[in-house]
This record gives structure tokens, sequence and C-alpha cells, in this order.
């Protein structure tokens, strides 16, 4: 199938979102994602959730005069704001509404393998968070969606009112790590039998009702990440698409993950430790018998946080972590 792809500065679909591109989201550990990129004259760059567009407008910029990159994102609204904001770098730059599951498809499509570098900046962008219909906050009362494609697949409403008790406990508990999970599920189930659950705030109160409130964060933060990793299949899209950025990449191309929640960073740390070593046998066995050898070697020895003075100024850098490796 085609790839459903646009120049920058094209439309998508019929958008309804406008307005100043990029203000509404600041993209987190800007510097050290250029440091660890380090984007260079003509390389090929692909950024897997290009958002707003604020680190691929920087790497089109430290590439320039001729770099080339190529912006992946679920969002149709994220990318028709992109696409303004990188108009001025012309055709440069390639946007493709899809999933970043499907990168090696779409750099080849787009004949730009093999890659220097590849960006994934992971979870949900401001502008999401703060377009109340979305459902991806219990700020305000909206429909329950969480989908980063509007177009395909099931809401986190839809989850709601169709997942079994046990499953929809298992999906708070691993996704959450919600340590109320099966009470909450319980409840939600009980809940669903007199009246489907719909609205962000209706989770929200549902959830506070089951665990009450202590500390700062609401007592609903937890499942709600965790129904929006289930709607949006998140880990295993990031999981499907680590092997494949290493296949993409050229000798000394780079890989640059950030990630907000100790889920994912789990997972792109575990990648890039395994991918980093000639053996993968188990400590055990005497002799090496899975001929496994390195295609990448680690660059962040340990894992890059934002400063104390990132945080004061953008809140969403406060759980971002940084890891980089580079292709052998
Ligand atoms: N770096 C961006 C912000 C990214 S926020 C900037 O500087 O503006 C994360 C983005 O990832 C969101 O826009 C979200 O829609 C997108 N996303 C989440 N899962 C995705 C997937 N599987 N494929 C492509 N994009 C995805």
């Amino acid at each position: 199938m085609k790839p459903d792809n646009i120049r920058a500065g094209g439309k998508i679909g019929s958008s309804a979102v406008s307005g100043d591109a990029g203000a509404s989201h600041v993209p987190v550990l800007l510097d050290e994602v250029i440091h660890w990129l380090a984007p260079r004259a003509g390389g090929r760059y692909i950024d897997c959730t290009v958002g707003l567009g604020g680190h691929l407008s920087a790497i089109l910029e430290a590439s320039a005069p001729d770099g080339r990159a190529l912006g992946i994102d679920l969002d149709a609204d994220a990318l028709s704001l992109a696409g303004e904001r990188l108009r001025p770098f012309g055709d440069r730059v390639v946007l493709a509404r899809d999933s970043y599951r499907n990168l090696a498809r779409l750099v080849r499509w787009h004949g730009l393998d093999p890659v220097d570098g590849i960006l994934v900046d992971l979870g949900v962008s401001s502008l999401q968070l703060d377009q109340a219909e979305r459902g991806f906050s219990f700020r305000n009362d909206a429909p329950l969606d969480m989908r980063f494609d509007r177009t395909t697949g099931l809401t986190a409403a839809d989850l709601l009112a169709t997942v079994d008790e046990s499953e929809l406990a298992a999906i708070l508990f691993r996704y959450g790590e919600e340590p109320r999970a099966r009470a909450i599920a319980r409840a939600i189930v009980a809940e669903r039998q007199r009246r489907p659950i719909k609205t962000t705030g209706e989770l929200a109160r549902l959830i506070e009702r089951v665990v009450g409130r202590s500390g700062r964060a609401h007592p609903a933060t937890r499942a709600f990440q965790a129904l929006r990793i289930a709607v949006n299949g998140e880990l295993d899209a990031i999981e499907a698409m680590l092997p494949q950025a290493v296949e993409l990449l050229a000798p000394g191309g780079r890989l640059v993950a950030i990630s907000f929640h100790s889920l994912e960073d789990r997972i792109v740390k575990q990648f890039i430790a395994e991918a980093s070593r000639d053996c993968i046998c188990p400590p055990e066995t005497p002799v090496c018998v899975c001929g496994h050898r390195a295609t990448l070697r680690r660059l962040t020895k340990s894992v890059v946080t934002a400063s104390s003075a990132e945080v004061a100024r953008n809140p969403r850098a406060r759980s971002a972590k940084l890891r980089a490796a580079e292709r052998i």
C-alpha cells in the first residue's frame, strides 16, 4: 500500500487544527538530541514521532544545506502543524502519516536507506493533552478516545466497554504499574453494568472513589497511562521498531530514543544492551552457541535526563530519559 505521505507544507486530510505551529509543544532535551544524533550536511534522518516538528526542524537546521529527513506520526492534526512549521525546508523533508512500527517500509518507500540518524520521542504531545476531545487528559471532561490515530481502532471507551475484568486488571497493572489494578477493574466492570463509561471525567471520578486521593498526582494518572498504552499498542510498536532501526542505519549512524516512563525506558535500555553484546548466551553456557554479533555501540553510558533549568521551563521534561547508540 502506498504510504500516506505529504510534502512539508502540504495539507493532510481535513484537519481542524490551525494556528501557531509548535507554540504548544516544547521539544524536550533538544540540545542533547542534536548532540547525540550529530546531524551533518548531506545526512539522512528519520524522526519517528514528528509531533509538532520541534526536534525535526532543529535536525534540518543542523544538517543544512542538504540533509534530508522523513518525519512520521500517526496524528493527522500534529502532522498538519508540523507541515506548516517545516515548510521553509522545502523538499528536504517529507512527512508520512503512519506508525513507526512500519519504519523499514516507509524509509525504503522514500528511498532514504541507509540512514544516518533515527530519533524516537515517545509519548503524548502537549497538543494532544491540550485538545480535550482527544481524551488523553482528565483535566477536562471529554469523550474517552486516546487514539493517536483517530481514523481507526478502538477508543478507550470501546476498550472499557468490552474488556474482561481480569484482562483490564492486567492492563492497569502492567502498563500503569497501578497497585490497585484489581479493585479499579472490578469497579469499572460493576459501573458499566449500570451505564457505559464514556468520558474522562466519569472514569477519573470512578477511580478517585475507589482509591481515594493521596499525594500530588491525580489518583487516575496511572490508569490513564495504562489505557493509552493499551489503546495504541505502544509497547509492541516500540519493540517492533527498534530492530528495524538497526537494520536501516548506516555504519556510524545513530539511534536516539526519548522515553517518559519506566516501561518504555526498560525496552529501549534492554534492546541497546543486547544489541551491543557479541554473545547473548545465558551466563552458565560454557562456550558461545548463539553466534550473536553486536550491531550497536552504546553511546550514553547512563541515561540522560533534563537539567533542572529545562524542567523549570518545561515540566514535561521532568520524566524524559534519553539513550543513544551507534550502528557498528
Ligand atoms: N518530538 C516531537 C514531539 C513528539 S510527541 C516535537 O518535537 O514536537 C510524540 C508523538 O508521537 C505524538 O505526536 C504521537 O502522535 C506520536 N506517536 C505515538 N505513537 C506513534 C506511532 N506508533 N507511530 C508514529 N507516531 C506515533
